[in-house]
């Protein structure tokens, strides 16, 4: 038999995570303030993070400790497996070698826990009682509820509307590790109650949902906030995953030629991504590809513009260079939540404005096409968000068929899709709904941009 899984032991786990900004030789554009539209100071995050996690946001280390405690907790159920897909490979009848990360092993059943057990672990340091978030698609809240519950914190999530109604076992899930769950927007906050004047049956966003979790964590002392990708030190969190799959992909005695991860605001993307691009950033290995697949009605690298924008709806963050779609932007009400988000992380959108790292965009239904033909052959169900890098796997992989060249693709498998058999169902029963032409939607938002 064919051994297809290729596996570390909790002693091999790696006890750093990697910092790309050292290895970014181009200069990047800093976090203005949201008033004065001057660089934003570290103390300017003060009152909604912990020093340790803005430590990190701005580091110049290269590689960062993972504290033994985080290294406890990830070994729950890291380090993940890496899979070769022999089977999808088979069905394809092509000469690509297929590797995956599978990320969905832990019970949040994403890669999302690996940042929310570093930030819970870190507010907790810091004398923090409770955190407040926001979650689209509810892996993050998931993921940040057992994290505070591991760490005897309070945790309060406001949830995205369309996927409180969409997704109720996700809301059961927090409960479960005693979050208190909004529906978002609410009526809880003033960011909330000003989007239900104007739309009442808004479908909300995470650009609200974000607005109305910082109104509250401000408002309290005891209270900080916590963000589930985006931010510099969540993408660091996440590279625990690519440090990993070198280990595994040396094993295998392989190493990637094209590396693929699906990106909402860019954590997983980073997660595995940036470990293997520090080949490519210090020229020791200029031709690996690292491709960012992304939905196509919310197309943020690929239709939307490099521009200076809030993270939230109201305002409220530090503006930040990315590309985005405008904050304004509410994206349809696609099945990968997790994948609604109008910007990208600065990082990542540096790397893409300097060519560094490509990006795609595939629809739902090619998205749904490619998750089933997975399932079949892999024996996973895939996360509706995990299954734009799968389109993208099996597009690369095709493309090897054509040439008949052996390349090898690595693609993070972030989540399982256990809490999207709504979703499946939807595609099945040929219900799935296309945005047909977003590109309307995109320039309102991206007209309505704060003036730098
Ligand atoms: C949140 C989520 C994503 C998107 O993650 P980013 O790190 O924000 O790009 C992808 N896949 C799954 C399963 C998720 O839960």
């Amino acid at each position: 038999m064919n051994d297809n899984k290729i596996l570390l032991s909790a002693n091999e786990m790696p006890s750093q995570w990697y910092n790309i900004l050292p290895d970014i030789t181009t200069p990047m554009a800093p976090p203005l303030h949201p008033g004065t539209k001057q660089p934003a100071a570290a103390s300017d995050f003060a009152a909604i993070f912990p020093d340790a996690l803005i430590a990190q946001e701005f580091s110049p280390d290269s590689f960062v400790d993972i504290p033994d405690e985080v290294r406890e907790a990830y070994a729950l159920s890291r380090p993940t497996p890496l899979i070769r897909a022999y089977a999808l490979e088979k069905r394809l009848q092509t000469p690509a070698k297929i590797f995956f990360k599978y990320e969905g092993v832990n019970s949040a059943g994403s890669h999302k826990s690996n940042t929310a057990l570093a930030q819970a672990y870190y507010n907790k340091q810091a004398g923090v009682k409770r955190l407040v978030t926001e979650t689209g698609a509810g892996q993050w809240g998931s993921a940040l509820s057992a994290a505070c519950k591991r760490y005897g914190l309070g945790c309060e999530v406001f949830m995205v509307k369309v996927s409180y109604d969409q997704k109720p076992y996700r809301r059961t899930f927090m409960q479960l590790f005693g979050a208190e769950v909004h529906a978002s927007p609410s009526d809880l906050t003033q960011a909330g109650r000003k989007i239900l004047a104007e739309h009442p049956h808004s479908p909300g966003s995470l650009a609200i949902a974000i607005s109305e979790a910082v109104e509250l964590a401000v408002q309290r002392d005891d209270t900080k906030y916590a963000l589930g990708s985006v931010l510099n030190h969540v993408l660091l969190h996440q590279t625990i995953i690519g440090e990993e799959a070198r280990l595994q992909m040396e094993k295998a005695g392989a190493y990637p030629d094209i590396v693929i991860a699906c990106a909402g605001g860019g954590s997983n993307f980073a997660g595995l991504g940036f470990s293997f691009l520090r080949d490519k950033l210090r020229g020791t290995n200029t031709a690996l590809r690292v491709v960012a697949v992304e939905p196509a009605s919310c197309p943020t690298l690929t239709k939307g513009v490099f521009a200076y924008d809030f993270g939230d709806e109201s305002g409220y963050t530090p503006l930040m260079k990315m590309y985005t779609l405008g904050h304004s932007f509410i994206p349809d009400k696609i099945h990968a939540g997790g994948l609604r988000y109008h910007g990208m992380s600065p990082i990542v959108s540096h790397l893409y404005h300097d060519k560094q790292i490509e990006a795609e965009a595939y629809t739902q239904q090619e998205i749904f096409e490619a998750a089933v033909l997975f399932a079949e052959t892999e024996g996973i169900v895939p996360a509706p968000e995990s299954a734009h890098a799968i389109r993208s796997a099996i597009v690369h992989a095709e493309a090897c068929k054509a040439s008949g060249e052996a390349k090898t693709i690595l693609f993070n498998l972030s989540g399982h899709g256990f809490f999207d058999l709504g979703s499946y169902d939807a595609y099945l029963q040929h219900r799935l709904i296309e945005h047909k032409s977003p590109l309307e939607h995109i320039q309102e938002s991206i007209d309505r941009l704060p003036v730098i």
